[in-house]
């Protein structure tokens, strides 16, 4: 058994927490999320470390990474922010499911404008009637022989509205035996004919944004299915494992660096003659924290180390996400209680990280979701 990192992971790692340092600093992702901005040289520069492509093999200009390291660089990402991280994430894995699925036409495109950074993904599975029960989705797809029609609504499409987004929309193309047949994914621009978005006010995640996206009457090519038509949901499920775990890297990152900013404020801020983090109530809080974050940090490197070895990870990935996004929302609450009026301010840091920490547990799958799938994983059916 190792608990170390490889030489070639920390170098990895050291090359990742100065790219932080560089290009996204927590103030500047601060000054990002209240601008709304869009940060296109961060993407660029994300590209130009070849991080997008990294996963896939060499002929698409990638480098054949795996989990690790995908999980190494979202960890160091997510001491940015939680909305950083995602701006890796939630580019990367669209592209290596349409990667996976799609046509050649679809891999050509990915090479050539995704991974340079110059184009994305947004992903349109929640509708506003459904968000854990995916399946139960009823935006439609009319078969008119070249094409389809869509029509619906989708909600909290994070990214779509970004310049050069393609939405990967899940549609009901039939209505099956199962909620989970009959679904299909098509791509659709989102500045096309019948396209409407609108950005949801939201406590954060303003970088990337989240839209609701209306559909009247859209026409999409069928050459913009990707996966076979009424079976999209094993395409849904395709990268689940690896999404959970590099964010769970992501939110191991931010709730450390949200305690290390914490710590480094109790060193220094003074109350009845001495730091106030040598008040033990606040000592072994903190002490406690960073026994929360070692979990995490180990939960989440253990499902990806068995994501790269090939073994299943579907409990492992639950743990980590459930582990992860629960101990980022508990760092920022106690990084509120140790930076006090400070962290009240809108203008900490901490308030940014609390602000933001709260969706962690809520998207990419709720806390009770993962619980669900671990309980049912220990033989129990829980609903
Ligand atoms: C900032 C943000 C970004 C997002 N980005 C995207 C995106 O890019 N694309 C996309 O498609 N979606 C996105 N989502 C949607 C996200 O996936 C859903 O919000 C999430 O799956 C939960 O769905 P819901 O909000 O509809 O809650 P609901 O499913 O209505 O759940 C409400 C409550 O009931 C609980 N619950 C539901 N079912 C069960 C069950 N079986 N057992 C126990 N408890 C249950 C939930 O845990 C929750 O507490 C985003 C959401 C947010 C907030």
């Amino acid at each position: 058994m190792d608990f170390g990192l490889s030489e070639e992971h920390a170098a990895l790692q050291e090359v990742a927490r100065k790219f932080v340092d560089r290009h996204c600093p927590p103030a500047r992702a601060k000054e990002w999320d209240e601008a709304g901005a869009y940060p296109e040289e961060l993407f660029k520069a994300i590209a130009e470390m070849g991080w997008f492509g990294l996963p896939f093999p060499a002929e698409a200009g990638g480098d054949d990474g795996g989990a690790v390291e995908l999980a190494l660089i979202a960890e160091q990402l997510g001491r940015a922010s939680l909305d950083i991280a995602m701006c890796y994430i939630g580019t990367l894995i669209p592209s290596l499911t349409v990667y996976k699925w799609g046509t050649d036409a679809h891999r050509a495109d990915i090479t050539e404008r995704m991974l340079t950074g110059r184009s994305r993904y947004a992903v349109a599975m929640s509708e506003p009637d459904t968000g854990s029960d995916a399946a139960a989705l009823r935006c439609r797809a009319e078969d008119k022989g070249d094409h389809f029609l869509l029509n619906g609504q989708k909600m909290w499409c994070t990214g779509a509205g970004l310049p050069g987004t393609t939405i990967m929309m899940y549609v009901r193309t039939s209505k099956g035996d199962r909620k989970h047949d009959g679904i299909s994914l098509m791509l659709v621009d989102a500045d096309a004919p019948g396209v409407e978005l609108r950005q949801q006010p939201t406590l954060a995640r303003h970088i990337l944004g989240t839209y609701e996206v209306y559909l009247t009457d859209v026409v999409v090519p069928k050459a913009n299915l990707v996966g076979g038509q009424d079976e999209a949901w094993k395409v849904m499920l395709s990268n689940l494992e690896l999404e959970r775990v590099l964010m769970s890297g992501g939110y191991v990152g931010v709730a450390q660096a949200t305690l290390d900013e914490a710590l480094d404020y109790s060193k220094q801020r003074v109350a009845f003659d001495r730091p106030v983090g040598t008040f033990q109530s606040l000592a072994h809080a903190m002490a406690d924290m960073q026994v929360e974050i070692d979990s995490a940090r180990l939960l989440a490197y253990r499902a990806a180390w068995r994501l790269a070895a090939g073994l299943p990870a579907s409990r492992e990935g639950a743990m980590a996400k459930l582990k992860g996004s629960e101990t980022y929302v508990a760092a920022a609450r106690l990084g509120m209680q140790i930076c006090a009026g400070h962290g009240f301010s809108t203008e900490s840091v901490m308030s940014f990280r609390w602000r933001e920490s709260i969706v962690a547990p809520i998207s990419g799958g709720t806390s009770q979701i993962q619980r669900n799938g671990i309980a049912r994983s220990m033989g129990l059916r829980s609903y």
